[in-house]
């Protein structure tokens, strides 16, 4: 695998979606004899910022529970946001209404299990006329199977759900999100149910439709060695946080925060980069946090080989790391503050 890259620098004007200071709490439910307790959350997104471009791809990287599928979901506004704003083009998004129903048009999500998100008792002709009936489009079905590399699309329109490939389904899920025209995509682990063998074919495929369509792409996983070659930017997620940021290159190849650098030992890539084996160790793996009551300051700090004592009480902001030629790059960690002494 190569990394991917993406000829023209991005500018501001080109931002499609943006989230600011993105909040999400999922309340506890309270037991009878715990119902004048005060009342707890899950803190599942605390303070998210990022943009959407277009034309480009942004993976958002993170293990179980690091709260990346509900960022996903946030800017799909599946569900509301605790705090923050959803911008398009720089326009809150509204809850409700005709605008609401223009957003869910131009902003599509793509799920990560596309047998559970196509009706097994309806064909792929059904799924994509009523999709592109819903939306009032006057593309046909054949022409987004094509659009897949679902051809000759005639092959697969009276398919049902059972009798394509995990991948073929997954192509009739992205065909259906394209049916509304979208200029963003959200895609929440979309190739991790699928045999590794196909899984690089779908990733091309919306590679090409980035290039194509010029869609604005989240893609959401765990898996960062895919981030690297799939991704312009990588955002590195924990436990609710967004705790790393920077081009493809920059992220993957020059990580700079203790848990990215974790995540990259961690992943089956044969690029491994070297001396990264002695950083797992030095962490010894570890648990996440709680969400409930998640640690002061940095969030990492129990896990943390280099915590100091600031990192127990002051959580970091974004700080610039220094750039190796590979565009911007920053980190929440207090080791990139230029006034931080290791070990105070
Ligand atoms: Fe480790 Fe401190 Fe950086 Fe957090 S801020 S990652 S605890 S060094």
């Amino acid at each position: 695998m190569t990394a991917s890259t993406k000829p023209t620098a991005p500018s501001a004007t080109d931002v499609v979606l943006e989230a600011v200071g993105l909040t999400k709490h999922f309340p506890i439910r309270r037991r009878l004899r715990t119902l004048f307790a005060p009342r707890r959350a899950v803190h599942a997104v605390e303070h998210v910022d990022f943009v959407l471009r277009e034309g480009r791809v942004t993976a958002m990287v993170g293990e179980s529970g690091s709260g990346k599928s509900t960022v996903a979901r946030l800017m799909a506004q599946l569900i509301h946001q605790t705090d923050g704003q959803v911008l398009l083009h720089g326009e809150p998004v509204r809850a409700r209404g005709r605008r609401f129903r223009a957003y869910c048009r131009r902003v599509q999500m793509v799920f990560q299990d596309p047998f559970a998100s196509l009706n097994p008792v309806h064909t792929v002709r059904y799924h994509l006329t009523r999709a592109l009936r819903i939306h009032g489009s006057d593309t046909t079905a054949e022409e987004l199977l094509t659009r897949v590399a679902l051809t000759p699309p005639e092959r697969f329109l009276a398919k049902f759900p059972h009798e394509l490939s995990g991948g073929q389904r997954q192509r009739v899920a992205i065909a259906r999100a394209l049916a509304a025209g979208p200029e963003a995509l959200l895609a929440d682990e979309p190739v991790s149910m699928l045999d590794v063998s196909i899984r690089l074919g779908v990733l091309n495929l919306l590679r090409d439709l980035r290039d194509r369509l010029n869609l604005a792409i989240l893609y959401i996983t765990h898996d960062i060695a895919s981030a690297r070659y799939f991704a312009d930017e990588v955002l590195v997620m924990y436990a609710g946080q967004v705790v790393e940021g920077g081009s493809g290159e920059a992220v993957t190849q020059h990580a700079a925060h203790p848990y990215t650098r974790l995540l990259i030992a961690s992943a089956p890539d044969p690029d491994r980069i070297a001396g990264a084996e002695t950083e797992v160790a030095d962490v010894g793996g570890g648990e996440p946090p709680s969400l409930i009551e998640p640690p002061t300051g940095c969030r990492f700090h129990p896990r943390c080989p280099h915590a100091m004592a600031r990192c127990r009480v002051e959580a970091p902001p974004r700080l610039a790391v220094e750039s190796n030629g590979d565009g911007p790059h920053w980190a929440a960690c207090w080791l990139y503050d230029k006034n931080t002494v290791e070990g105070t």
